[in-house]
């Protein structure tokens, strides 16, 4: 498992920050709002909402007429599979730590009983509201997600049993990505090819970074000569299935459109930038192994020092042995510019990937104001119902176990506190704050950006204005208004913020030339300070007011 993001109060989208709760997420940056100022580059004081009230009047009867959009049938599913060796010195995640005698049997025991809880989780969970709803067709899951935890210290077999119950409960699609974290030092190629056989189909390596006293003064489990090998490994093995996948569906002779969907196999290889003793230096030359490697996508995240670990209690951020502020900003700047050289596009915070490898499940989370996902195990949220709170399993293994133990068997009655939880008359204003401020802090993280026009449509005319109006004040350089539909600045039209003030007598030709046009934060500086830029529009929009 990895450490936080580089700008957002949760740690790792990857599968990670997803897992901590939405209204976590809410608190952590609504309390950043409180703190806004004092970044680099400087923002602007944060100004009274007030200036703003003229633009969100006409709002006000379609705030408090707001409902949720219901979600698309979901086709996503996290599995959290908690066991690690050790715990690293700045982890604060939902593990079990189970010590060098990962082959024990008493070991064996402990992941087969947990396990088998997954299976019955997933087997007495009842389908998504969207997805019961969407009759008459079948929505198999298209991306699942084995995250933790170390997911690689359990063995292929048992990893099947759970893939087998997913396919069982809600089926899976031929070409599904079936994403699994990975750490140097857990798998030999043998165990890999198990994975692979059992359906996995992207591999997302940790090797943090390639420095052997980082790695020690992290207190990874594993050496920089263990990740060299992983990452070899990985690279041949995923190389060898493609060949593989791609000779099966060439000779493939059925008409059947199932044996000719084609399974793409990739990996991630995965860093983590701001560690204690890092150096530029030495952060640059893990980019370059890291890219001489030719993974399909890299992740790297900036270290967020979290209360309760180790770090916690031995280092303040900032201050040494931990980087400065201007040079872990300095670091998010070389990744940005090594690995967009090294031809990565920089689709989101944290995230680069080659054209065609995003991580697909990934992109459900960030899209989560239409997209849901199911979730078992320990400490794991799941979002099926967009009017309804998401669900945030115990972190604690004997709660989490007797969580599992109430859910009544399908076809019982389901109706827990939460799942169910619809939202009541008084709550609308503060669900509705809640949505545009999730939508804003996700699609602000990525190379997509924030749709005006959709933002209008589901939250009101005043929303684009005031983010707009927001953004118009803050320094030049940091985000963009560009047409949709591209992928590259260079074939972008953009717009100056000055040009698109919020003047009412021109308001028509701010409508028509905005139609279809997209806010994205600039790469790099806008994304490395998207938490700030985000914090500011909460302090500052008022249809955010209701937080
Ligand atoms: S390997 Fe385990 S202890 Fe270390 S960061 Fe990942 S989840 Fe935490």
């Amino acid at each position: 498992m990895r450490a936080a993001t580089a700008s957002v109060a949760g740690p790792r989208v990857e599968g990670f920050a997803m897992r901590r709760t939405a209204s976590c997420l809410a608190r952590a940056m609504h309390g950043a709002a409180q703190r806004a100022g004092g970044v680099s580059p400087p923002f602007r004081p944060v100004a009274p909402r007030r200036a703003f009230a003229a633009a969100s009047a006409d709002d006000t009867s379609s705030a408090s007429a707001w409902r949720p959009a219901p979600l698309e049938p979901v086709t996503s599913a996290y599995v959290h599979l908690p066991f690690c060796r050790r715990r690293c010195y700045y982890c604060d995640f939902a593990i079990s730590v189970v010590g060098d005698g990962v082959e024990s049997d008493a070991v064996r025991r402990g992941m087969e009983a947990y396990v088998d809880r997954v299976c019955r989780e997933i087997r007495d969970t009842p389908l998504a509201p969207s997805t019961a709803a969407a009759a008459g067709k079948d929505w198999p899951l298209r991306t699942v997600f084995f995250g933790g935890g170390t997911p690689s210290l359990v063995p292929p077999d048992l990893l099947r049993r759970v893939v087998d119950a997913l396919r069982a409960r809600f089926g899976l699609a031929p070409d599904a990505e079936v994403s699994m974290e990975m750490d140097p030092g857990t798998f030999d190629r043998a165990k890999l090819d198990g994975y692979l056989r059992s359906g996995v189909t992207r591999v997302s390596l940790g090797a943090q970074s390639f420095d052997a006293d980082v790695l020690k003064l992290a207190g990874r489990a594993h050496t920089v000569q263990e990740s060299r090998a992983a990452c070899a490994a990985v690279a041949e093995a995923l190389r060898d299935a493609q060949a593989r996948e791609d000779e099966r569906v060439d000779a493939a002779s059925s008409d059947s459109a199932a044996s000719k969907k084609r399974r793409k196999f990739s990996w991630s290889l995965d860093l983590i930038s701001g560690l204690p003793g890092l150096t530029r230096d030495a952060w640059r030359a893990s980019l370059a192994e890291a890219v001489a490697f030719s993974p399909d996508h890299v992740s790297v995240y900036d270290l967020q020092i979290e209360e309760g670990t180790p770090f916690g209690k031995w280092y303040e951020p900032g201050v040494g042995p931990m980087p400065r502020e201007e040079d872990s900003a300095a670091m998010f700047r070389d990744a940005s510019r090594a690995l967009g050289a090294a031809g990565f596009e920089h689709y989101e915070v944290s995230s680069y990937a080659r054209a065609g490898a995003r991580c697909r499940h990934n992109q459900v989370y960030w899209n989560s104001g239409r997209q849901g996902w199911y979730a078992f195990g320990m400490a794991a949220t799941s979002h099926v119902d967009a009017a309804a709170e998401r669900v945030a399993r115990p972190r604690k293994m004997r709660d989490w176990e007797s969580w599992v133990d109430a859910i009544p068997p399908l076809g019982a009655t389901w109706k827990t506190d939460l799942e169910n939880a619809s939202l009541k008359t008084g709550d609308v204003a503060a669900a509705r704050a809640s949505a545009l401020m999730e939508r804003l802090m996700l699609g602000l993280r990525t190379r997509d950006g924030l749709d005006l026009d959709a933002l209008a449509a589901e939250f009101g005319r005043s929303v684009p204005d005031e983010i707009l109006a927001v953004l118009a004040e803050q320094p030049e350089g940091l985000a963009v208004v560009a047409t949709r539909d591209v992928e590259r600045d260079a074939a972008d039209e953009t717009f100056s913020f000055s040009s698109l003030k919020n003047q009412d007598d021109e308001r028509d030709e701010r409508t028509s030339r905005l139609a279809g046009a997209v806010v994205r934060l600039t790469d790099p500086e806008g994304l490395m300070v998207s938490t700030e830029v985000i914090s500011t529009l909460i302090a500052r929009m008022p249809s955010l007011e209701a937080l």
